[in-house]
This record gives C-alpha cells, structure tokens and sequence, in this order.
C-alpha cells in the first residue's frame, strides 16, 4: 500500500467568474466515471486511498482526491472498520442540520454547511456485493453525502454564499479527538 499525494485547492484564489471557478485541480470538479469491472487495480486503489486517509487523520476520501475520477471512495470512522463504496448512489435523504465541515483537498479552512440528518446509500462493497446503507445524524451520514459530493465534482464550499463564511484551522500537532473535519 502507499500514500498518495491529495490534491488540493486554495478556496481564496478566484480564476475569475462563474463562483465555481476557484483555484483548483480539475479532477475535482469532474464528474467521476463508474467503475465497470473491480479488478486489482480498484483492490489497490482501495487500499492506497485508506492508508492516505488516515496517514491524513481523515475519516473519508474521494478518488479524485487522489486524482483519480472514478466512482470509488473509502470511509473510515473513529473507532471502526475502514469500507469502501463503489458506484455509490444516494438513494433517500431527508431533514435538515448545520454542521462544521472540513476537506482534506482545502486545508486550513473549515465552514458551517447543510447537511441532511437521514440518508440512506445504494453502492457496491469492495467485493462487488451490492449494500445498502443507512445513516441518521452522525459523522456517517455527513462523511457520504461529503464523499458522495467529491464523486459529482462538488465541494463544500459550493454550498457557502460568500468566502467569508470560511473559517481558517490552525493546523494542530495534536488533533483533538473528537473534532473531526478531514472528509
Ligand atoms: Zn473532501
């Protein structure tokens, strides 16, 4: 397994118009391709992108974090066994929350955003078996609909009105425990 170099963007540095134009790498902002066969290559794809997430104190990580624009992310929470989502679809969501959000691919920075409290997601498992998984106001639920943005080319900061609303993290050498923004 290795460690892969996570893009990322400067959300201050405007290219000019329309809003989404922020500085960027490309591959963020493509909609991501479906995976049509899980071979070795996706196996290792998996594991190289669980070992960068939590080599970057993430709890979730999207392919074309890692440049690659497929439909595939990994998602490991606190505590639990690490999966992997490919092809995912969210099937239902319902209500409303804010919450604070970071993203690996723009550091330094974290911001309220809306979140759903249910949502439930169709994809298949590493091993190509079809799951279905429900998620109801915790770090689960924001970590997918987060991951899931990252596979449409969508990024947090498209859901803030201005910049402003971005609030600068001092990277921390020991990061609290319980606070958890790295998606
Ligand atoms: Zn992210």
């Amino acid at each position: 397994m290795s460690i892969l170099p996570i893009r990322t963007i400067n959300p201050l540095k405007r290219k000019g118009p329309p809003a989404t134009s922020f500085s960027t790498d490309p591959v963020l902002r493509q909609k991501t391709r479906k995976v049509s066969r899980i071979d070795e290559s996706i196996q290792k794809l998996i594991d190289d992108m669980i070992e960068t997430m939590y080599a970057a104190r993430g709890v979730g990580l999207a392919a074309p974090q890692v440049g690659v624009s497929l439909r595939v992310c990994v998602i490991g929470l606190p505590e639990q066994e690490p999966f992997a989502l490919i092809n995912p679809e969210i099937v239902k969501k319902s209500g409303l929350r804010r919450l604070w959000e970071g993203c690996l691919s723009i550091p330094g920075f974290q911001a309220l955003v809306p979140r759903s409290e249910k949502v439930t997601v169709k994809a298949l498992d590493r091993n190509g078996k079809p799951i279905r998984i429900k998620a109801e106001n915790d770090l689960l639920a924001q970590a997918l609909e987060h991951e899931l943005d990252h596979l449409d080319g969508v990024l947090y900061i498209d859901y803030l009105e201005d910049m402003e609303e971005l609030v600068p993290v001092e990277p921390a050498e020991e990061e609290p425990e319980e606070v958890e923004v790295g998606l």
